[in-house]
């Protein structure tokens, strides 16, 4: 089992930046290399692009341009060339033993030039973690919105302490930004009632298009955001705070926006108040020593959480009726339980992991 755990630090901003951007061009040379080549075997990527990536980015030390080379070719290999994974000048690098070093509190980091030490300040609820759990690694990661580096450790265990806590499933829609398997619904009617608010004043200002007109859809947009931020920390905050939960259960959306879902749900999951509220969920957890995990969303609507019935008529809106035992009760409700139950019958039948999704909150997505 891993649990991570990130913390804001301060570094040298020009070096790091500077490092960010070359090993994302190096990263992106050696996707370009493996789509061309049509593999990703790395002697091979060695061999052909080593010394010349060497000559044209002589600042970066070769330990981690291997690192980068070996990050490059495992992510195309996990898509199997049906992505294409790319990188950004700030995106997050990765740091592993050639690269880095923890010792005590002290982390070590490769940079442009020497290498750059910093005293890490661990926060109380994860001591124990770092105390006794194995180190294996690291992601630098950088926030545009705050201007702040911030390290993500991941740590690993074989046989972790007990969970002391519920595990709790979440479903969340269109008409509820969230179900608990508990029995909470929080209701999204009011950002649904101003989202349609905005949209309608939106249209009437844009068909105006004049200068000032132009001012006040910018203004509006901002004061959109600004109750959607709002609404997600109040919905995550509370979510997050209750004392008896140790676990949040979410399904992992990210597989099936392509599946069937209808257009509106579609376009709610793509978007970013979507995302900022997962983030929010998952930094504000974390903060409180809990964990956020991702499972298999696949029958979670249509399975019966009784008799485990699968039938696609089972459900209709948000009433869902089993046709085989006869059960009713609120279709997210009963989705939410089968987000735990599934979760809790994975995690016992012994199938690996995946790791706590806590990852660090950059707001920077929030107001792009
Ligand atoms: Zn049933």
């Amino acid at each position: 089992m891993k649990r991570t755990v990130s913390i804001p630090v301060n570094l040298p901003d020009e070096r790091f930046l500077n490092l960010m951007n070359q090993c994302a061009s190096i990263f992106n040379a050696h996707i370009d290399w493996a789509i061309e080549n049509k593999t990703f075997n790395k002697n091979k990527a060695h061999k052909d692009l080593y010394a010349m990536l060497r000559l044209q980015y002589p600042s970066v030390p070769s330990a981690l341009l291997q690192t980068v080379r070996d990050n490059a070719l495992e992510a195309i290999k996990a898509t199997k060339f049906k992505r294409v994974p790319r990188k950004k000048p700030t995106s997050g690098l990765r740091y592993d033993k050639r690269t880095m070093t923890l010792r005590g509190h002290q982390l070590t980091l490769s940079c442009i030039g020497k290498r750059v030490k910093l005293i890490l300040e661990i926060p109380d609820y994860f001591k124990q973690v770092f105390e006794t759990w194995d180190f294996c690694g690291a992601t630098l990661t950088y926030s545009k919105h705050l201007k702040q580096f911030w390290v993500r450790l991941v740590f690993e265990s074989e046989n972790p302490q007990e969970i002391n806590g519920k595990i709790q499933g979440i479903d969340r829609g269109l008409y509820h930004q969230a179900v608990t398997s508990d029995g909470q619904f929080f209701s999204s009617s009011q950002i649904r009632s101003t989202q349609r608010r905005y949209l309608f004043n939106r249209r009437q200002l844009q068909q105006k298009g004049t200068r000032s007109s132009k001012r006040r859809l910018k203004s509006m947009s901002f004061r959109e955001k600004r109750f959607m931020l709002d609404t997600n920390h109040c919905v995550s905050k509370k979510i997050a705070s209750q004392p008896d939960v140790a676990v949040f259960v979410l399904e992992d959306l990210s597989s099936i926006r392509t599946q069937r879902r209808g257009k509106k749900m579609n376009k709610w999951l793509a978007s970013w108040a979507f995302f900022q509220q997962e983030q929010f969920l998952a930094y504000k957890a974390e903060a409180l020593g809990k964990r956020v995990v991702h499972q298999d969303p696949r029958y979670t609507s249509q399975k019966c959480n009784v008799c485990k019935h699968i039938k696609r008529t089972n459900r209709n809106k948000s009433r869902f009726q089993c046709k085989n035992c006869g059960h009713q009760t609120h279709a997210d409700l009963n989705a939410s339980r089968n987000v735990r139950d599934d979760y809790i019958l994975s995690s016992t039948h012994g199938t690996e992991e995946q790791g706590s999704v806590n990852t660090p909150y950059v707001s920077g997505n929030s107001f792009s």
